[in-house]
């Protein structure tokens, strides 16, 4: 009983904090990013949020401009007539430290990843664009993210005295997914968890993660960017923070340790060791029943479970010959070839091109929403189809 009050301060404490962040940090950038959007001027972001690092002699700088180069196409099952426009309302004197270079862009050594963005610090190199996007919303968005924030206090708490001994660990992995989706997940696996899963800022030690997604709004997401796919996205989000917080709360009452993994926790490798999904080459995961229609969360736990292995649905067949998301993407984001990331090759997006785009409309997803694999009940038959061409392509090579 006491615990759960010392949750709920510790909640009201980060509802209030960040409210009081928003009306005395945001506002100024708000009005005048607003105003500079009508006008078709641009403000200079240098100007705005606390100092961050300029970047150093082997630190190259972001370079922020839209790509060219591919012919640009807008998909029919995007509802707004255009895409908004890749000439963004700011500008920045001093470019920012690469974000590629954060993310280890080339790099053939393994690493644990580097915070880079929704880490409300804005002292870190995208710390400028943060503050931007953080201080953008509108009062409905606001809203909406004071109401996630109200599920985080959960996210972690002490375990019960006594522990409930796991004799089965396949029972015990059956019933916790039972319960993952009886509180709205969708699909739920279990993977081992690994340092390529974390950031330098979530040191979590536990042996498993409880991989999860939970089915995002269809016909909203093909409105994006707009304030209404955002404020889906939100109540999505909001959703796999509850499902986080409940089924970690379960966990501890078993008298196990467990902890919502979001914050700062990768949540597409997870997935994909859980066998939920394959990524895709718009950066996103893929999965056979939703293409990139859902969001994920997870639990790190040290309750014994059974590991789902990763499936292979043959999406990177498919990425191969498709070029729907890199034609899409108004900036050109999209590397149309995988990249050397921290030493694990993989599909990549620039970084330093997406960013701007998806601050300036405060969230994007174009591409998830275009993506074929998207599009309701197609998954199945697209994997059937390309495992057939790959097994075809075996016999006759
Ligand atoms: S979210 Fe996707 S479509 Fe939008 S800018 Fe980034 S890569 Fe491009
Ligand atoms: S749109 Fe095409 S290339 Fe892009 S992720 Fe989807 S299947 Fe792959």
């Amino acid at each position: 009983m006491l615990e759960r009050l010392q949750q709920d301060l510790r909640g009201l404490k980060q509802i209030t904090a960040t409210s009081r962040r928003h009306w005395t940090t945001g506002r100024k950038i708000r009005t005048e990013f607003r105003a500079a959007q009508a006008d078709g001027r641009r403000i200079v972001l240098d100007d705005y949020g606390p100092a961050t690092p300029i970047p150093g002699t082997d630190q190259p700088a972001a370079d922020l401009a839209p790509k060219t180069g591919l012919r640009p196409r807008k998909s029919h099952l995007m509802t707004l007539e255009a895409y908004p426009s890749t000439d963004y309302a700011f500008e920045f004197k001093s470019p920012p430290v690469s974000g590629n270079h954060i993310n280890g862009l080339g790099e053939s050594e393994h690493r644990v990843a580097s915070p880079i963005f929704h880490t409300w610090k804005f002292g870190h190199p995208m710390g400028k664009l943060e503050f931007l996007f953080q201080g953008i919303r509108t009062p409905a968005e606001w809203v909406a993210l004071l109401k996630r924030q109200w599920n985080t206090r959960r996210f972690t708490g002490e375990k019960a005295a006594v522990q409930v001994p796991v004799d089965n660990p396949a029972d015990m992995t059956e019933q916790i997914k039972a319960l993952t989706r009886e509180l709205g997940a969708c699909m739920v696996g279990i993977a081992p968890l690994t340092d390529d899963m974390l950031t330098e800022d979530l040191p979590l030690d536990y042996p498993y993660v409880i991989s999860f997604g939970v089915q995002m709004d269809r016909e909203a997401a093909l409105q994006a960017p707009s304030e209404h796919a955002g404020l889906m996205i939100q109540s999505e989000y909001r959703a796999t923070d509850r499902i986080s917080a409940q089924v970690a709360d379960h966990i501890r009452g078993l008298g196990w340790d467990a902890e919502a993994a979001i914050h700062g926790f990768l949540q597409i490798p997870a997935a994909v060791e859980a066998g939920l999904g394959q990524l895709g080459k718009h950066g996103s995961m893929i999965s056979k029943e939703l293409g990139s229609m859902y969001r994920l969360g997870a639990i790190a736990t040290s309750l014994p479970l059974v590991i789902d292995g990763p499936e292979d649905i043959a999406v990177d067949d498919f990425c191969a010959i498709c070029q729907v998301c890199t034609t899409n993407c108004p900036p050109q984001a999209i590397f149309d070839t995988k990249q050397m990331i921290r030493g694990r090759e993989r599909w990549y997006v620039d970084f330093d091109t997406c960013i701007p785009y998806f601050v300036e409309n405060h969230g994007c997803g174009i591409c998830i929403g275009v993506c074929p694999w998207s599009d309701p009940g197609r998954g199945e038959a697209f994997s059937l189809k390309m495992m057939a061409r790959r097994a075809k392509r075996a016999q006759n090579p």
